[in-house]
């Protein structure tokens, strides 16, 4: 069916939507998994400004939750997947940090706050602007995008989050304890760690008056009116430079650059927070390098007695100097790191803890310093990145087949019931939901006598072979009752009449009664069908006599109800279910409403081939549930079994029954041929 052109603007409106809120998601969680490290130190520049002292392990775990909820958020957005939570989420985190950036735009605590990292640094304004645009997009999408499918199909975004969350998780294990895979600082493998020989950094000073910021060097620096903001080194382009001192205060960039060979340095850009516990460790790698005729130098991020406690507790046999920290934080992560140099080359760069496998098995001493591997060259990322994107695409292709599919349908549903039968076998249950899942036929005016049996007796022989993870009704015409009783196992496929009369017995030409239908050995009965509503006349009072009739012959009813395309279009269509449940059914004792299979049948969709969406679906039966459980209660509201019906066939029956309050189907054209009736039983 052609779809109208304002349907078609709304679709291509929301993918936009989707992609840009989406990859900026992706992007900014991305930067800052690759590179914990610097998404820690910028978080203590803010938890400093706020004068709050946190333990570093648990902002660590912070900061890598958010990158991976980050780009995960991101990645579900722009496929469209989980679509609500998705978005909530993000607007979840919007209102975080829409206050907290305009905050960050009118006072600058912070000089740029870090949203992408290292990756792509803006202005506190346009990171501001960014999020006010992004929160804009993210409110649309709450509105709009509900109705808009996903590219994944339901039963297999699970293991989409799976491979998505696991990615950046093992972008930020390798980025913390070895190195960021891909560097975006200044001091990239093969850029010379002091510059052009000789040449030392400027260092700038930013200052700030009447909101406005400005930057001067050391010999025009302004005068009080102005309120210290930040100071910066400003290099060669190859990277930011930095002054090493000896601890006379004495400058040896000079004496640095112009040490030929290989240099192993051990930064220390925080002797504070260095672990002790792998101090010893450094002149056992000391040992190493001058075996190799590498020199050793260290450089720490402090001066004066912090300085000499480390000195004198890590006694190294190298020399060792000082330099800003913030410039060792940009030259290598961690504590404590290395830094081998090859004629002032940087050729690797690794934590010091890294290396402590290479000194548990004793080989570290023959291993050449020379030939370590830098992680941080892009081929490790290319390698993760190209794994995560394969296997998204191969999720992709699996969802394509609904019997690669079907194999997971139901699990997180699975998942759950065995949780519910766990907490079953404790003394308290909290939530116990004896609902059954059930496909039923409904078979309508199709069918001689002899075709039906032959119908019914195939599909109880394909049941045979295969055990349902459901239960399996036929709902037949009165005819067909008796001989297709006679032919199926009744414990293998359940059979139905497709509706009786709202008497017992009497003057009713032409009527079928409950106690006849039982008399068949049928157990169940659809009441309350659109199309015996459309065409019959079949009222809430008539409905409410025959649900009485059924239920006292030992008749399971299976009570349709649904609203018509105008009512569904005017958005009144809660309104119009909930009426027929409560005008058809809340006449009953709790006891006999248990007993009732209920069937959301949208009439816009029966026959039509237009499915509903299975959010729809859910949404609905969540509503009905809801209802329910105001006039009953919860725990009759979880058991009671509500069954989608209107176009389900195997092809989507795998996506509507995996939703949460989606029981099952009430199945009227592919109940006519075994396989697409088997198609749609298998779908659970
Ligand atoms: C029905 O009539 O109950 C029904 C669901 O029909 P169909 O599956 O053909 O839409």
């Amino acid at each position: 069916m052609q779809q109208p052109a304002k349907d078609r603007l709304r679709i291509v409106a929301v993918w936009l939507c989707r992609l840009i809120v989406g990859f900026t998601f992706i992007i900014s969680g991305w930067a800052k998994a690759i590179d914990p490290w610097g998404f820690l130190i910028k978080t203590g520049e803010y938890l400093q400004v706020w004068g709050l002292n946190l333990p570093r392990e648990l902002v660590l775990t912070g900061c890598v939750s958010l990158a991976c909820v980050e780009f995960c958020t991101g990645v579900l957005i722009a496929t469209g997947s989980l679509k609500r939570l998705a978005v909530w989420v993000a607007a979840a985190m919007m209102s975080v940090m829409l206050p907290l950036t305009l905050y960050i735009a009118v006072e600058s605590p912070v000089s740029d706050c870090g949203c992408f990292g290292d990756f792509l640094i803006i202005s506190n304004t346009a990171t501001f602007i960014k999020n006010v645009v992004l929160s804009a997009l993210i409110v649309y999408l709450i509105i709009a995008g509900r109705k808009v499918k996903g590219i994944y199909a339901a039963p297999i975004q699970w293991l989409q989050i799976v491979v998505t969350v696991a990615f950046p998780m093992i972008l930020a294990f390798v980025g913390y304890n070895i190195q960021p895979l891909v560097d975006f600082r200044p001091y990239k493998l093969g850029t010379n760690l002091f510059g052009d020989a000789g040449e030392s950094s400027t260092e700038v000073y930013i200052y700030r008056k009447g909101g406005v910021e400005k930057e001067f060097t050391l010999d025009e620096l302004p005068d009080d009116s102005w309120e210290f903001v930040d100071m910066k080194s400003v290099g060669d382009e190859t990277n930011g430079g930095f002054e090493v001192r000896d601890d006379s205060g004495l400058e040896m960039n000079d004496e640095l650059s112009d040490m030929d060979g290989q240099v192993l340095y051990l930064i220390v850009s925080d002797p504070d927070v260095q672990f002790l516990s792998r101090v010893h460790l450094t002149n056992m790698l000391y040992r190493r390098a001058e075996s190799q005729d590498v020199t050793m130098i260290g450089i720490a991020g402090a001066t004066g007695s912090t300085l000499e406690r480390w000195i004198s507790i890590a006694k190294p046999l190298f020399p060792v100097y000082s330099a800003a920290p913030t410039a060792l934080k940009q030259l290598v992560r961690g504590d404590a790191a290395l830094v081998y140099t090859d004629g002032g080359e940087i050729k690797w760069k690794r934590t010091l803890s890294s290396m402590n496998a290479d000194f548990g098995d004793g080989e570290w001493a023959s291993d050449s310093l020379e030939n370590i591997r830098p992680v941080d060259d892009g081929r490790y990322h290319l390698i993760l990145l190209s794994i995560y994107l394969a296997s998204m695409i191969v999720i992709y292709l699996l969802s394509l087949s609904p019997k690669i599919l079907r194999l997971f349908v139901g699990i997180p549903k699975k998942i759950r019931n065995f949780a519910h039968s766990k907490n079953e076998h404790n003394t308290i249950t909290l939530y116990h939901t004896m609902r059954k899942n059930i496909v039923a036929g409904n078979w309508k005016m199709n069918t001689t006598v002899p075709e039906g049996v032959a119908l019914a007796k195939e599909v109880n022989e394909a049941l045979k072979g295969f055990k349902a993870n459901c239960d399996v009704i036929i709902c037949v015409p009165f005819t067909h009752l008796c001989p297709v009783a006679a032919e199926i196992d009744a414990n293998v496929l359940g059979l139905g009449a497709e509706n009786c009369a709202d008497h017992t017995s009497g003057a009713y030409t032409g009527e079928i009664s409950a106690p006849m239908v039982a008399s068949t050995g049928a157990k169940y009965v659809i009441l309350g069908h659109s199309e015996r509503r459309q065409y019959y006349g079949e009222t809430s009072e008539t409905l409410r006599e025959k649900v009485a009739l059924a239920l006292a012959n030992g008749l399971t009813p299976i009570f349709c109800i649904g609203e018509v395309l105008a009512e569904r279009e005017d958005g009144t269509y809660n309104e119009v279910v909930k009426r027929q449940v409560e005008e058809g059914l809340f006449n009953l004792s709790a006891e006999d409403f248990g007993k009732i299979i209920l069937a959301y049948e949208p009439v816009w969709a029966i026959g039509t081939g237009k499915t509903a969406t299975a959010e729809q679906a859910q949404d609905m039966h969540a509503h009905i549930r809801a209802v329910i459980a105001e006039k009953y209660g919860k725990e009759v509201a979880d058991n009671c079994s509500i069954l989608y019906g209107g176009s389900c066939k195997p092809s989507n029956a795998a996506e509507l029954f995996a939703k949460p309050d989606v029981d099952g189907g009430l199945i009227g054209g592919a109940a006519l041929k075994c396989a697409d009736f088997m198609g749609i039983v298998k779908a659970f």
